[in-house]
C-alpha cells in the first residue's frame, strides 16, 4: 500500500473513532442527564401553575380540581392486570400549605403504588404573585419509566439529526486530513524517487524545500547528501586522472631515459641520474598518496606531546637556512611574544606542516625575496605565520589550494616541482590536531595588474592550534 493511502487509511480511522466516541458520549450523557433536565422542568412547571392558581382564588380551595384539569398528574399506564382503576401516574404529587399541612396527596387517589420505582423531583415552595408571601409548596415524585420513555423517544427524534451531523462532521474533517496526507507523503515520495534515480544515474537534481519543518529538514539534508555524493564523484574522477597523469609523466621520461642508453643516444650515467630522480618523485607521491589514504581511513594516529612553541618554530627554521641560501631568499624568524605556551603536538607530522609552508613560501617566492615565520597568542590558541614576499595567489584560486591535486598555475608546477598535494596534507594535519588553516594573499591589484617592479604582494598562510 503505498504511503499515502496507508497516510489516508489512519486519517480515516482516526475520524471515524473520533465521530463513534464523541457520539457514544454524548448519548451517555444524554440518556443520564435527560430526566433530571425533564424533571427540574416539570416541578418549576407545576410550581408556577399552582402559584399562579393561589395569586388568583386567594385559597388553595378547588386544588383538586385545578391538578386534574391542567393534566399535571400525567397518567402513564394502565397498570397491568388491574381492571379496578389502579393507574400508574407519570407524576406524583404532594402539596403543602405555608404551615405544612397536605392539602393534596396523588399517592392517596390510587389504591396501589404503580409498578415503576419513583425519582424524587424535588421541592418548589409557592407564591401568592400579588403579595409575594410564601403560600406552600409542591414536592413531585416522577415515574422513572416514564423519565426514559421519555428520553429514549427524544434520543430516537434527535437520531437522524445526529447521523447527518456525524456524516458531516467526517466529510469536514476529511477534506483537510486528505490535504494533510499528500502533504506529508509527497516529499517522501520525492525523495524515495530521487533516491531510486540516483541509483540508476548516479545524478539527481536538487529538490524543492517546501517546508521548514522535519520534512523540509530531510529534504534538504538530503539535497545536501546528493551534493555531498556529486563532490565525491567530481573529486574521484579528478583523482584518478590526476594520479594517472602524476604517474605517467614520470614513467614517460623514464621509458625515453632508458630507451636513449640503450640506443646509446645519451651516457648511461646521465640516463640513470635522471631516472633515479624520477623514481624518487614516484616514490614521494605513493607516500603522500599512502599518507592520505591513511587519514582519510582513520587508521592514522597522531602520538602529541607537550612542546615549547618558540622552540618548535626556532628549530623548523632553522632545518630550512640551507634551502632558502641556496634560493636565495631570506627566511626570518620575527621576534616572537614572550611567554608563548606550550603545544600538544605531534612534532613530526607538525614539523611536515611549518616545514611544508616554509618550503611553499621559497618556492614561490623569486631570489632576494623574504619568508617570514611569525607566531601570535591569544587566550585559548597560538598562530603561526608564514609570510612571503613571492609571486602571491589570484583571488580565483585562493579558495581551492588547500584541495589535492591542486595548483594554482600548471605551467609553473614544471619549474616548481609541485604536485599539489602538500597543502591537502597540511589541512588534515592540522584539523587533526583540532586546528584551522587558512591563507591570505594578494598577487594583482583590482585591475588585474601585477604591482610595478615586484613579483607579487606575497601570501600568508595561518595555522591556529589550540592550546592544551
Ligand atoms: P605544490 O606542491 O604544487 O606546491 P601545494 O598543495 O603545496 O602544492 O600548493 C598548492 C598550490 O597553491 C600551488 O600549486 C601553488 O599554486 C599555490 N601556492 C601554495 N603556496 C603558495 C605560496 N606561498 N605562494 C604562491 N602560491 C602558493
Amino acid at each position: 500500500m503505498s504511503l499515502f493511502r496507508r497516510i489516508s487509511v489512519a486519517f480515516a480511522a482516526i475520524i471515524v473513532l473520533t465521530v463513534l466516541v464523541s457520539g457514544g458520549v454524548d448519548y451517555v450523557s444524554t440518556w443520564k442527564n435527560l430526566p433530571l433536565f425533564v424533571t427540574k422542568i416539570h416541578t418549576e412547571n407545576i410550581a408556577a401553575g399552582l402559584s399562579r392558581f393561589y395569586t388568583l382564588e386567594k385559597s388553595w380551595a378547588g386544588l383538586d380540581g385545578t391538578i386534574r384539569r391542567n393534566g399535571y398528574l400525567q397518567v402513564a399506564d394502565r397498570v397491568s392486570g388491574a381492571d379496578d382503576g389502579v393507574l400508574d401516574l407519570s407524576i406524583h404529587l404532594v402539596v403543602r400549605d405555608a404551615a405544612g399541612r397536605t392539602l393534596y396527596n396523588s399517592f392517596a387517589t390510587l389504591l396501589r403504588a404503580g409498578t415503576d420505582p419513583l425519582v424524587k423531583g424535588g421541592t418548589e415552595a409557592l407564591y401568592d404573585h400579588e403579595t409575594g408571601a410564601a403560600v406552600g409548596s409542591v414536592t413531585t415524585y416522577i415515574n422513572r419509566g416514564y423519565l426514559e420513555r421519555e428520553a429514549a423517544v427524544y434520543l430516537k427524534n434527535m437520531l437522524p439529526e445526529r447521523l447527518f451531523q456525524a456524516v458531516l462532521t467526517a466529510l469536514a474533517a476529511a477534506v483537510p486530513a486528505f490535504v494533510l496526507s499528500r502533504r506529508i507523503a509527497a516529499p517522501i515520495v520525492s525523495l524515495g524517487e530521487a533516491a531510486q534515480e540516483i541509483v540508476r544515474s548516479g545524478t539527481v537534481g536538487e529538490l524543492p524545500v517546501t517546508s521548514t519543518d522535519e520534512l523540509g529538514g530531510m529534504t534538504s539534508a538530503f539535497n545536501q547528501m546528493t551534493q555531498h555524493l556529486q563532490t565525491q564523484r567530481e573529486l574521484r574522477r579528478r583523482l584518478i586522472s590526476d594520479v594517472s597523469h602524476e604517474l605517467g609523466t614520470p614513467l614517460n621520461v623514464i621509458k625515453l631515459e632508458a630507451h636513449g642508453a640503450l640506443d646509446q643516444l645519451k651516457p648511461a650515467d646521465d640516463a640513470f641520474y635522471q631516472i633515479m630522480d624520477e623514481v624518487n618523485k614516484l616514490s614521494s607521491l605513493v607516500d603522500d598518496l599512502n599518507w592520505l589514504a591513511e587519514t582519510d581511513s582513520g587508521v592514522l594516529q597522531l602520538e602529541k606531546v607537550p612542546c615549547r612553541c618558540e622552540r618548535f618554530v626556532t628549530d623548523e627554521v632553522a632545518r630550512w637556512q640551507v634551502q632558502s641560501e641556496a634560493a636565495g631568499v631570506r627566511l626570518e624568524l620575527a621576534a616572537l611574544p614572550r611567554n608563548l605556551p606550550s603545544l600538544q603536538i605531534d612534532v613530526e607530522h607538525m614539523s611536515r606542516v611549518l616545514g611544508n609552508l616554509i618550503e611553499n613560501g621559497l618556492k614561490y617566492t623569486p631570489a632576494g625575496g623574504v619568508v617570514t615565520v611569525s607566531c601570535r597568542h591569544r587566550p585559548g590558541e597560538v598562530t603561526i605565520t608564514v609570510k612571503d614576499s613571492g609571486v602571491g595567489i589570484m583571488p580565483a584560486d585562493l579558495p581551492f589550494i588547500f584541495d589535492r591535486f591542486y595548483r594554482a598555475d600548471r605551467s609553473r608546477h614544471v619549474s616548481t616541482g609541485g604536485r599539489g598535494l602538500g597543502l591537502s596534507i597540511v589541512r588534515q594535519i592540522v584539523e587533526m590536531h583540532g586546528g584551522t588553516v587558512w591563507a591570505e594573499s594578494k598577487s594583482h591589484d583590482e585591475n588585474g595588474t601585477r604591482p610595478e617592479g615586484a613579483a607579487g604582494w606575497g601570501s600568508s598562510f595561518h595555522v591556529r592550534l589550540p592550546v592544551a
